[in-house]
């Protein structure tokens, strides 16, 4: 345990591209002064070398590191998820001492941190798990932050993230999601609707080439126009960038170039996981994780391609089909953020996290992936009505969902018909219709489920719980 003060008030431990633009993006902003270690001191000679301007106070050693700290000491952990962070955990636990603050800015898993919470908890130090979006540029220039721990943490800690957060409508896009996990669950579900937003980009992308007929660079500028309008967003935005780029060995757009197997670290899997026990439906998230997994099927691809002998032909569409492309990507949209919120609101029931759902959607409006300026809506939505039954109730999206509705409709059909896989759009306007219809098939499901395992079914017109005589007489009996 370190006695002594030092005068960084604020630490970084992993010195990676993520750690080092962090604590470059720390040291820029007013007020705060930054102790920076890694365990390799290779990486903290070379940061500091080359930023001079920062003013860093670096240690090549943990008990330094520690001392230079000032009280109470507050070190967030940028290294690499899983082992790395427990590693670190322990080395700062071993020298803190009580209402010293441990943050973990990794991409941990909430349960995860609430383990780790709980155990430093009964230390008497406090750990914070904060979730951090927008890749390297943004933990340099502004991420959206995303902190859980403890009120008193907070105190500390959050002054210091809204200097570095980005800011939207001069607000700084950090806010305290909630206590223990709450955070990095939240960053969690960010992940999985950035998964089902890059899955729509992906379709609407398919369907304008290869029924829409358009080249790649007509596409791009068809993402440009879509840009100025209600689907602004960043993702959007690069997709116009990545779509226009030309592979400088070929002279052919990278797109067509780049092996058409998509890759995951996992996010989006532990989305689908959680929301499935949690009862919550994310279809579009879940469409988008099974998309690269049958992207990256490529013997399955090959082997279903050599039994194949007719593929059908694109359907004939109209000039309107980009109009019914944009309407069904917005539409499909606003469903893979409803479903996401559903799982924010369930986790925080299940975990007893208090989450204002207004403030997340104000905190990804900048900084994050996933920033968009249709979460201006999701944030007044969420203001006007704290715990609407779904997001697809507030008469904004209502409308949106209204409005496009028979191009969605349109373009799912079309898909179907010309071979061009649509999951995203397909699941989202099935979810759609189903929370739409005034009588499911579920009626049959309890029916079959009655007659195989006399699970029992309730009625329409009375109260109480029933059960057929299947293999008896047949009547009904009250269970
Ligand atoms: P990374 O490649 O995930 O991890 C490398 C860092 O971890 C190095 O500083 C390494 O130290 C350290 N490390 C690994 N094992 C360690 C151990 N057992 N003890 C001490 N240090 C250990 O780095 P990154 O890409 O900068 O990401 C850091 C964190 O941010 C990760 O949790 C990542 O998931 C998260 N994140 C990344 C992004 C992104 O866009 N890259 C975005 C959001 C969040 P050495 O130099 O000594 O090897």
């Amino acid at each position: 345990m370190s006695s002594t003060t030092g005068t960084a008030n604020i630490g970084v431990v992993g010195l990676a591209v993520m750690g080092a633009n962090l604590a470059r993006n720390l040291a820029g902003r007013e007020g705060n002064t930054v102790a920076v270690f890694n365990r390799s001191p290779e990486r903290t000679r070379r940061l500091v070398q080359e930023h001079p301007e920062a003013g860093f106070v670096a240690s090549e050693d943990l008990d330094d590191f520690v001392a230079s700290l000032s009280r109470p000491r507050t070190a967030i952990i940028m290294v690499q998820a899983g082992k790395g962070t427990d590693a670190v955990i322990d080395g700062l636990a071993e020298r803190f001492e009580a209402g010293d603050i441990i943050v973990d800015g990794g991409n941990a898993n909430f349960e995860d941190t609430m383990r780790r919470e709980r155990a430093l908890r009964e230390r008497g130090l406090n750990f914070v798990g904060v979730g951090i979006s927008g890749g390297e540029e943004g933990a340099l220039r502004g991420p959206s932050i995303m902190p859980g721990g403890s009120e008193e943490a907070y105190a500390t800690l959050g002054p210091i993230l809204e200097t570095i957060a980005a800011r939207v409508d001069d607000e700084p896009c950090v806010t305290h999601v909630g206590t223990d996990g709450a955070g990095h669950f939240v960053k969690m579900i960010h992940n999985g609707i950035e998964y089902a937003d890059m899955q729509l980009i992906g379709e609407s992308y398919d369907l304008l080439r290869r029924v829409g007929g358009h080249d790649v660079d007509a596409i791009a500028d068809v993402f440009g126009a879509w840009n100025d309008g209600d689907l602004q967003s960043y993702l959007i935005e690069i997709t116009g960038e990545v779509l226009r780029q030309r592979d400088a060995t070929t002279g052919e757009p990278l797109v067509d170039v780049i092996v058409d197997q998509a890759g995951s670290k996992g996010t989006g899997v532990w989305t689908v996981q959680n929301a499935v026990g949690l009862g919550i439906p994310v279809g579009g998230i879940a469409e988008a994780v099974f998309a690269r997994a049958v992207s990256s099927k490529p013997e399955q691809r090959e082997a279903v391609r050599r039994a194949v002998t007719s593929r059908p032909d694109p359907v004939a569409v109209g000039e309107g089909f980009e109009d019914d492309v944009r309407a069904a990507l917005y539409a499909s949209k606003v469903v893979a953020y409803a479903q996401g919120f559903d799982a924010i609101i369930a986790g925080a029931e299940q975990y007893g996290w208090d989450i204002d759902l207004s403030e997340i959607a104000r905190i990804w409006r900048g900084g994050c992936i996933i920033r968009a300026r249709f979460l201006n809506r999701i944030m007044d939505a969420y203001r006007r009505d704290t715990r609407p039954a779904t997001l697809l109730e507030d008469p904004y999206f209502a409308d949106v969902v209204a409005q496009g509705e028979a191009a969605w409709r349109r373009v799912v059909v079309v898909a179907a018909q010309s071979g061009v896989p649509a999951p995203g759009f397909s699941s989202a306007l099935a979810y759609y219709d189903a929370l739409a219809s005034e009588r499911l098939p579920a009626a049959l499901t309890q029916g079959l489920r009655d007659f195989f395992g006399a699970h029992t079914y309730r009625r329409t017109d009375r109260e109480g719980t029933f059960h057929t005589l299947w293999s008896g007489d047949r009547s009904e009996v009250e269970a």
